[in-house]
């Protein structure tokens, strides 16, 4: 397979007049052609600052402080401006949580695909109002026919979602950054959603970066996923690695916190006491220390570098060190 993205300690902070936040403090991963990537963190963990740098999206005070972004080959971060526009016009796309705000309400949903399809195809209006119909049938919008003349008020939350996500698609792009593409809508609809970008991943081979606070909303969709915390990748792995075998204790809180559907309207969720680290005065230590429940005084004092179990998952955390005391941790699988 071909890697089409390589992130390599990458740091991104954003200079604010209280201190130097340090939202991204040197997170490296990849992601090979037509794979689908899961970040997952909570709020404030990094994570959409790592998209916004990799699509070099950063609002001011942002900057991308160090490291590499390989996409195709091709460092990102060396990129002008206006390579910049083209590569994101054309290569690579985005969709975000709310896609009433991407939307323009003055504009049907048609003229809006047409006007993308336009833009990166060179194809006569008749032909991107065609590509604009197959578009909506593609992403499931139902008589896409009739529908095509719409304005964004008379669709639905999930059908806008649709429609962007069709408009992302419409400059045929390698690489779709997601990010809590479905946080705004309801459960069922999210369901659909999300099975619309594993078929897309299918049928239009486009490799996928899904970011979301929600391990359950990847476990369908990611091959691989990415666990950040603190501006740091906490862990790192398969998706059956990172559900079946975790080997952090924020990966295990994470998991106990997915909404469990099978326990109906008594559903458990059991959310991680304690909020995330101050990322002007980084912890010197593990950032997870100050909520981790196998906290021992050298993750005060050290930041633990990765422990790999075996190729491909890996974990920073001292538990998993030689030297470190056994303990019996909480995943109903025995070290
Ligand atoms: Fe917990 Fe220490 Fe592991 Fe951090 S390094 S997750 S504090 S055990
Ligand atoms: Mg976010």
């Amino acid at each position: 397979t071909e890697r089409i993205l390589e992130v390599k300690n990458m740091k991104t902070s954003f200079h604010t007049h209280v201190g130097e936040v340090q939202a991204v403090r040197g997170v490296s991963f990849h992601l090979e052609k037509g794979e689908a990537l899961g970040i997952v963190g909570e709020s404030g963990s990094g994570k959409s600052v790592t998209s916004m740098s990799v699509m070099r999206l950063l609002q001011y005070p942002g900057i991308i402080k160090e490291g590499e972004v390989f996409f195709k080959g091709e460092d990102l971060v060396k990129k002008s401006k206006a390579e910049m526009m083209s590569v994101r016009g054309n290569q690579i796309a985005m969709i975000f949580q709310d896609p009433m705000t991407s939307l323009n309400p003055v504009y049907t949903i048609g003229n809006q695909i047409m006007e993308a399809v336009i833009r990166h195809q060179k194809v006569s209006k008749t032909e991107a109002r065609e590509r604009a119909i197959d578009m909506l049938k593609l992403v499931g919008i139902p008589s896409p026919e009739t529908r095509v003349d719409n304005y964004p008020h008379e669709f639905s939350g999930g059908m806008r979602q649709r429609a962007m996500i069709a408009i992302a698609l419409s400059c045929e792009p390698d690489l779709l950054i997601a990010d809590e593409p479905t946080t705004a809508l309801d459960v069922t609809i999210q369901a659909q959603i999300l099975e619309l970008l594993k078929d897309l991943r299918t049928k239009v081979n486009t490799s996928i970066i899904l970011i979301t606070h929600d391990l359950g909303v990847v476990a369908d969709v990611c091959s691989r996923i990415v666990v950040m915390y603190g501006g740091l990748i906490m862990e790192e792995g398969r998706a059956e690695d990172i559900f079946y075998e975790p080997l952090h204790p924020y990966t295990m809180g994470l998991l106990k916190s997915i909404p469990r559907l099978d326990l109906g309207h008594k559903q458990r969720l059991v959310p991680i006491p304690g909020s995330p680290p101050d990322l002007i005065k980084p912890p010197k230590g593990c950032p997870f220390a100050a909520r981790c429940p196998y906290a021992m005084k050298i993750c005060l004092d050290h930041q633990p570098g990765y422990y790999e179990r075996k190729p491909g998952h890996k974990a920073a955390c001292w538990l998993h060190h030689q030297d470190a005391p056994t303990v019996e941790l909480d995943t109903g699988v025995r070290r």
